[in-house]
């Protein structure tokens, strides 16, 4: 049902009443609720996405706030799990959105062809590499994507034509990515990835064939530099090379 909430975007002409009624219709999965999962979950909710399912198991935490989108000093006082701040602050946002949580560490169980999308905002490589397997196994689109610094990484990733995590950062390469808590997080970095996620997702859930995979898209928000550079299908992947 197509109301007047979302009238701005209905005069989008690549979304429009069409596009609106399939993102009534869907269903994604964001993993992860903190700085990316944020942006991600706020932006479909407010756009007017079916339903969503969030899966996260950590508390709201001071540190959080200033990048986390939506989260408040009174979650972190209470001491709150994020997914239960996060629900009641989407909720508030758009009543008309089914929103799920899955308070749990991830699991190659929570990829089901329930969902029409996959969001990957963990901030833990380890278990990003796990979720492009799994959704590769389970021939799940998702979008990856991944900022520490002043640095924001985004890429559309469907692999059975085109290249995986793994084509793009091979298993031995883990120890040269900046991660977050050890070189700190640029808070609008986190909005800018997030925003491109929740855009890629948008974009995909509306007219599925028109996003292309493979592609990565590089922001830096101290230098302003945006890049999108083609990532190259490895044959020799141990995850889709050869297949
Ligand atoms: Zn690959």
């Amino acid at each position: 049902m197509v109301t007047s909430r979302y009238d701005r975007q209905l005069k989008i002409e690549q979304i429009g009443e069409k596009g609106q009624a399939k993102f009534e219709k869907s269903h994604v999965l964001v993993i992860g609720v903190g700085g990316l999962g944020s942006y991600v979950s706020s932006e479909l909710v407010k756009a007017g996405i079916g339903k969503i399912t969030l899966v996260d198991f950590d508390k709201v935490e001071l540190t959080n706030l200033h990048r986390q989108n939506l989260y408040t000093e009174d979650d972190v006082n209470r001491y709150l799990d994020k997914l239960v701040a996060m629900k009641q602050h989407l909720q508030d946002a758009n009543s008309n959105v089914t929103i799920i949580v899955k308070n749990q560490k991830y699991s190659a169980d929570l990829i089901t062809d329930e969902y029409d999308l996959v969001i990957d905002c963990t901030d833990n490589f380890p278990v990003k590499y796990q979720i492009n397997k799994d959704c590769f196994d389970k021939k799940m689109p998702y979008i990856f994507g991944t900022c520490a610094g002043n640095q924001g990484q985004v890429m559309f990733v469907n692999s059975e034509s085109s290249a995986c995590l793994e084509c793009l950062y091979p298993h031995q390469d883990i120890s040269t990515l900046g991660l977050s808590k050890n070189i700190g997080t640029n808070p609008m970095i986190v909005a800018l990835s997030g925003s491109l996620e929740a855009s890629m997702a948008l974009k995909f859930l509306t007219s599925p064939e028109s996003v292309k995979p493979g592609y990565l898209m590089v922001i830096d928000n101290w230098n302003f530099d945006f890049r999108k550079i083609h990532v190259k299908k490895q044959s020799n992947c141990p995850i889709c090379g050869g297949k």
